[in-house]
């Protein structure tokens, strides 16, 4: 095919496709959608593909610059581009005898499920429907079909809305006593489309549009509108897509699947999307149309007779069915999966036994389905290792951090439904969405339960902490959006009831009310009663192994920001390689310390600072000894005391009086060194370097609690640790040296005093612009360099990271901010200012060892720009450590 009659220079905006060729690629999804781009890519396979064209989203992008008008030149290449169609399927969009009926659908770069509108069966008017009943012989499928397309298309098209036409639907149903839609007959759904027409003649004041072309531009218009519609709008922001990508129009020759008990409709995955298992996995609906598989109106039947008996289905599975159109199918799902090295997620109708493939795409799935796949894949050597690591979407793993239940804990389980997405969860019945979304704001958990979920619910689903639905498969939308967002689900338990209007949920004798707390397994489909206790997942198996792989391709090291030994032991579960930033600070908030730390504050005479500093020498050794035990022989960076003091002190009047009396200190005296210490700016005012300066006891008593307890876990265990002393918010050198040298002395007083010698470093964070525009200064003296991002970005914006989240928000959503730059870090800005001190230092100092321990250093893409100024480590929270590693190796691949 091609469009040779073209004039050369004009700008091609529509793109053909069937009949064994295609004039796209699977790599042109930019320009052509993902649907679009990929069913070229099937055409060019030689698969079963409906012939049709896509428009491009160039041409969205036209349309909206343009003040809703179409480029030129667009008419002429879609006139030809039907034609072709007409060619290939053999009938003619328009003509009375012998009808070419098409689809209207969008189709984005990034795949939106649901989130835009589709028009099917388009084409048919008065004329044409008895044309489609003659040649299909069968009455009743065409007026079912004339009237299924004007119910769609006033709804997209027309804004008619659809619950009025299943209304009269409804209404004619109850009349007759019909349970089904195939109980109507012909002649009843003539009279029922005479009612729709006159519903949508009165509605909007025009007849129903009868000319093909009239509809069919109609349809392609509102998909380019929906691409501006609120769902579409929110699913972009919660998934972070470009609002000027657009989306592309695909129109495509209708296959039918409810031409009879030998047609059919499903969507298949070639893995199991939760588990990762490779099993042909899907569901499918005899004599159905389109959309009622992923609606979840109507709960499917499996494909394969195993998941069949292991679902327990008395329904027939389409293996037991239609032997021989699921054997092509089968083979059709290998083709593709090898062809595209990837789990494929596929749509597929059969019309009449013959099967049409009317979508893949590389399929969704859970992070553990995903490390599955990546696995064995590599194992079966369909991928190589590095792009097994490069698969995994760092971001996800959090996902496998989710608690699952703890089997010891008691539950009552009232109900159980389909697994559809893994995890536990707990929290408040909720059956509306705006409620799920309201009562997040107010710190609620919440369990959004619905009948069935639709793409106007998807703010409720991200604010919920699970979902569970009564109605739907394993692909309904709740199934599928779940998976996408990470949170629990549980599809179609039908043995609940639900009462929207009384705000009940009920169970053979059991009724919950709204606002009652319930938990959900979607790893096994249970809902219980009441709250189930979690526990933490085991991290073995396939994410084990791939974090092994990870770990050899990985550059930077990884360690974790950690105080408490409990923190520092996960730490280590998470395979940090040390730890990059201990607080001390937070050690001495301590019940038990706090007092002495007071007196250490307050006390205004040298003498009596040196008492309370005493007492707190041998705490602060017994936290050290603690880290140096767990981290076995592993860097371990301790930053001396940085926030302000006045954070110790208390502030209300009772509080002031109570502290007073636990010192034996007069409250008036601690009233007036309250005062004395109060600060206009604390972030920017006596904190971590200065204090030291002004109290150098201070960072010896925590250097002298460093090195002894190195000695002694040295001596204990015979595994050295290697103590890095770090001096925070330092700008100049001459700050530096006046700490650093109170350190060293303090290390040659410990190793004459233990006869010990540890080996150690004393180093500098490098969190104020001026210290990383000073750093081939400061590099002269300090061992090594630690970015901290937080301070960092915080004095570069000049944003005060306490009040930032005030009206960051409202930046990012205006787009003045891409990013929150506390969260991401400001690569243009910050990030500049990290290499600056990077590369300065090393110049002074090649080879000095550089780090990050601001949040940046758990954040993926954070990590891959630490990778290209060539930092030695990130550090960041335990949680985070997986996360790190991973990002960390992909961007050692990504640079290659
Ligand atoms: C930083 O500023 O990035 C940092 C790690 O230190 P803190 O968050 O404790 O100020
Ligand atoms: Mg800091």
């Amino acid at each position: 095919m091609g469009n040779s009659d073209m004039a050369a220079s004009a700008q091609k905006f529509v793109y053909a496709f069937g009949g064994g060729s295609a004039e796209g690629r699977a790599d042109m999804k930019a320009l052509l959608g993902g649907k679009g781009a990929n069913l070229a890519e099937m055409a060019n396979l030689g698969l079963p593909v409906p012939p049709g064209f896509t428009i491009s989203t160039e041409v969205c992008t036209a349309y909206y610059a343009n003040e809703k008008n179409y480029p030129e030149g667009l008419d002429a290449q879609m006139s030809e581009a039907l034609r072709q169609v007409e060619t290939v399927a053999g009938a003619r969009f328009g003509e009375a005898s012998n009808p070419l009926l098409v689809s209207v659908r969008s189709g984005a770069r990034a795949s939106m499920p649901g989130m835009m509108d589709t028009v099917l069966n388009l084409g048919l008017n008065d004329q044409t429907v008895e044309g489609l009943a003659q040649r299909s012989g069968d009455r009743r499928f065409a007026f079912d079909s004339y009237r299924r397309f004007i119910s769609m298309y006033s709804d997209v098209v027309l804004g008619v809305d659809h619950a009025d036409f299943e209304d009269i639907l409804g209404g004619f149903k109850d009349e007759r006593s019909y349970a089904l839609d195939t109980d109507i007959t012909a002649e009843e759904w003539q009279g029922l489309i005479a009612r729709y027409k006159a519903l949508v003649e009165n509605e909007t004041g025009d007849a129903f549009p009868q000319d093909p072309h009239e509809q069919l531009w109609g349809a392609i218009s509102a998909v380019f509108k929906s691409w501006n519609g609120a769902r579409a709008i929110t699913y972009r922001k919660l998934n972070s897509i470009p609002e000027d990508w657009g989306t592309a129009v695909n129109v495509q020759a209708m296959v039918f699947g409810n031409m009879g008990d030998t047609s059919a409709t499903g969507v298949a995955f070639t893995r199991n999307p939760s588990t990762g298992i490779k099993e042909l996995y899907g569901e499918f609906l005899v004599n159905a149309q389109g959309e009622d598989v992923v609606a979840g109106i109507r709960t499917p039947q499996n494909i394969t007779e195993r998941a069949r008996i292991e679902a327990a289905s008395d329904a027939p599975s389409l293996e037991a069915l239609m032997p021989e159109t699921f054997a092509e199918l089968s083979r059709t799902f290998d083709l593709l999966e090898r062809h595209y090295r990837d789990m494929q997620d596929m749509e597929f109708t059969i019309q009449e036994g013959k099967l049409w493939m009317l979508q893949t795409r590389i399929g969704k799935r859970t992070a553990k389905a995903a490390l599955r796949i990546a696995v064995d894949m590599a194992a079966e050597g369909l991928i190589g290792r590095e792009e097994a690591v490069l698969r995994i979407d760092p971001a996800s793993l959090d996902q496998l951090l989710h608690p699952t239940l703890d089997p010891e804990a008691k539950r009552e389980v009232i109900a159980t439904g389909l697994p559809a997405s893994p995890g536990a969860a707990s929290g408040e019945i909720v059956f509306d969405a705006d409620e799920a979304e309201r009562l997040k704001a107010l710190n609620r958990r919440v369990i959004l339960v619905r009948i069935e979920t639709s793409p106007e619910d998807i703010h409720g689903m991200h604010a919920a902490e699970g979902i569970l639905t009564t109605r739907g498969g394993m692909t309904s939308h709740a199934a599928v959006v779940a998976r996408g967002m990470g949170k629990p689900c549980v599809s179609g338990a039908g043995s609940l009831r639900i009462d929207y209007q009384a705000g009940t949920l009920s169970v053979m004798g059991v009724l919950l009310k709204k606002g009652e707390t319930i938990t959900i397994d979607g790893s096994s489909g249970q809902v219980m009663r009441g709250e189930v206790a979690t526990i933490k997942p085991e991290l073995s198996g396939d994410f084990a192994l791939l974090m092994t792989w990870a770990d050899s391709f990985r550059r930077m090291g990884v360690r974790a920001n950690a105080e408490t030994p409990l923190d520092a032991r996960t730490a280590r579960e998470f395979g940090a390689e040390g730890i990059g930033l201990c607080r001390t600070e937070h050690m001495f908030f301590d019940s038990e310390r706090i007092v002495a730390v007071r007196e250490m504050i307050i006390a205004d005479k040298l003498d009596a600072r040196r008492a309370a500093l005493a007492k707190l020498l041998p705490m602060q050794r017994n936290d050290f000894i603690a880290l140096f035990e767990i981290m076995a022989g592993l860097p371990v960076t301790i930053r001396l005391l940085d926030p302000p003091l006045h954070e110790f002190l208390p502030q209300a009047d009772h509080e002031i009086e109570e502290v007073a009396e636990q010192m034996n200190a007069n409250p008036d005296t601690l009233r007036a060194r309250i005062a004395e210490l109060k600060e206009f700016n604390p972030m920017l005012g006596h904190r971590g370097v200065r204090l030291l300066i002004s109290y150098p006891e201070i960072a010896e008593m925590q250097a002298r609690a460093i090195f002894e307890a190195a000695t002694e876990v040295a001596r204990r265990t015979g595994q050295a640790p290697i103590p890095e002393v770090m001096v925070p918010l330092v700008a100049s050198r001459a700050e530096f040296d006046v700490v650093k040298e109170r350190v060293l002395a303090i290390a040659s007083q410990v190793a004459e005093e233990t006869g010990l010698v540890i080996d150690y470093s004393v180093g500098t964070m490098i969190e104020l612009p001026r210290a990383a525009l000073r750093a081939a200064e400061i590099a002269e003296s300090a061992d090594f360099f630690s970015f901290g991002t937080n301070d960092l970005t915080q004095t570069t914006f000049g944003i005060s990271r306490d009040d930032a989240a005030r009206f960051i928000g409202e930046y990012t959503s205006k787009g003045v901010f891409k990013m929150d730059p506390f969260i991401s870090l400001d690569i243009e800005g910050v990030g500049e200012l990290v290499r600056i001190g990077t590369e300065r230092g090393r110049q002074t100092k090649p080879g000095l060892k550089t780090g990050i321990c601001g949040e940046h250093g758990g954040d993926p893409a954070s990590i891959a720009f630490c990778e290209t100024v060539n930092l030695d480590y990130v550090s960041c929270s335990p949680f985070r450590v997986p996360i790190a590693r991973l990002a960390a190796a992909q961007a050692s691949l990504s640079k290659i």
